[in-house]
């Protein structure tokens, strides 16, 4: 480990030679790439971390730039998944941490292989789906999580400590919970919100990993920027003494056979669309180029480009009422997972997916 490197850290006297030392040793994962998570993941690779794995569905988008530290305008341009810009960002940032960003989105199929050995994982999604997945594996596993969200100016973050806190379930079950309802297209979310809550985040993961668990802060924190309060509420009194997660070691969703195909991306007018988890699970591919030959063919299809890591292309919007001039555009990756931008329409997205992708 290099002493210099880290001297201003390892001055902090809660961290430490021996912090800093646990910390070049452990993993954590980052669950989500975007306002939140990209400068999550940015101070944990400044930080000295000694593996960090980021978890990513999405490409990049030109919205993105205004909060997503990590990227600018030439990724927009080369417009890889932004799992693998940020893994090569990363890199660029602290060489001597091992950095994976993988490009899938976290359903049951992959959850426990993609989460496996994390010291503490960092939720920095937009969806109470994949957070109560991440819920479930982290109470199974007895892995610490951080919930973080943040919606308008607005964030949210609790740590969720198997065995000694209550868990996500709890609390859903219990109580509406504050900023966290799909409204992200009309809200927006102001910048500052974003970094404040990834470095709160980042400050929570460090006190874990570096053996400081008394010092984590316990309750819901709940930050309003732009009206300028800082809140914690207490949430041992929300505890829930008939939760299936936590009390009952029901894992419904972790273990959910059917998880959705179809996901209306928050923010975006886009679907998503998974294939089962039978192809997430065994790691098949896609032959990208066999499709893209097979595309390149069909009379309603434009635009088809190609990389190793997806496919573009372009088809007419055939949907009743749709202009005949206007397209939906897609990206295919390898995995089969597919993103189609242009509609909210999960029949739609499902019957051309069947029709154009085939599985
Ligand atoms: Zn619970």
């Amino acid at each position: 480990m290099k002493t210099e490197r880290y001297l201003r850290q390892i001055l902090f006297q809660p961290i430490g030679h021996e912090g800093q030392e646990r910390l070049g040793k452990a993993l954590a994962v980052v669950v989500g790439c975007g306002a939140i998570g990209s400068t999550a993941a940015s101070l944990l690779a400044r930080a000295g971390i000694g593996y960090l794995r980021v978890i990513d569905r999405d490409i990049l988008e030109e919205s993105n730039l205004q909060r997503q530290e990590l990227f600018d305008e030439e990724d927009l341009k080369e417009g890889l998944p932004k799992a693998l810009t940020a893994e090569k960002k990363l890199q660029r940032v602290n060489s001597t941490v091992r950095i994976e960003g993988i490009n899938a989105d976290l359903n049951p199929g992959n959850a426990e292989i993609l989460l496996k050995d994390a010291q503490v994982i960092l939720d920095c999604t937009d969806n109470f789906e994949t957070r109560l997945l991440i819920n479930d594996y982290a109470l199974k596993s007895q892995t610490p999580w951080i919930y973080s969200a943040c919606l308008g100016s607005q964030a949210l973050l609790m740590n969720i400590l198997p065995g000694k806190s209550l868990c996500l379930r709890c609390l859903i079950n219990s109580i509406p919970f504050p900023g966290t309802l799909p409204t992200c297209e009309t809200a927006g979310i102001l910048a500052p919100a974003a970094k404040v809550i990834a470095s709160l985040q980042v400050t929570e993961a460090l006190k874990i990993l570096t053996g400081h668990q008394e010092a984590l802060i316990s309750g819901l924190l709940d930050i309003d920027l732009w009206k300028g309060t800082f809140q914690i509420m207490d949430t041992q009194t929300v505890r829930s003494l008939t939760c299936p997660a936590c009390q009952k070691g029901e894992y419904e969703f972790l273990n959910a056979k059917s998880f959705s195909l179809t996901t209306t991306l928050c923010g975006s007018n886009a679907v998503q669309i998974t294939p089962g988890g039978s192809s997430a699970r065994n790691g098949s591919k896609i032959d990208l180029s066999a499709l893209s030959q097979r595309l390149q063919s069909l009379p309603d299809i434009t635009d088809v480009s190609q990389s190793p890591y997806l496919l573009k292309f372009s088809c007419r919007d055939k949907s009743l009422g749709a202009r005949d001039t206007m397209s939906l555009n897609w990206v295919i990756f390898p995995d089969g997972r597919a993103l189609l931008f242009g509609t909210k329409d999960p029949t739609l997205a499902r019957t051309l997916y069947s029709q154009y992708i085939g599985i």
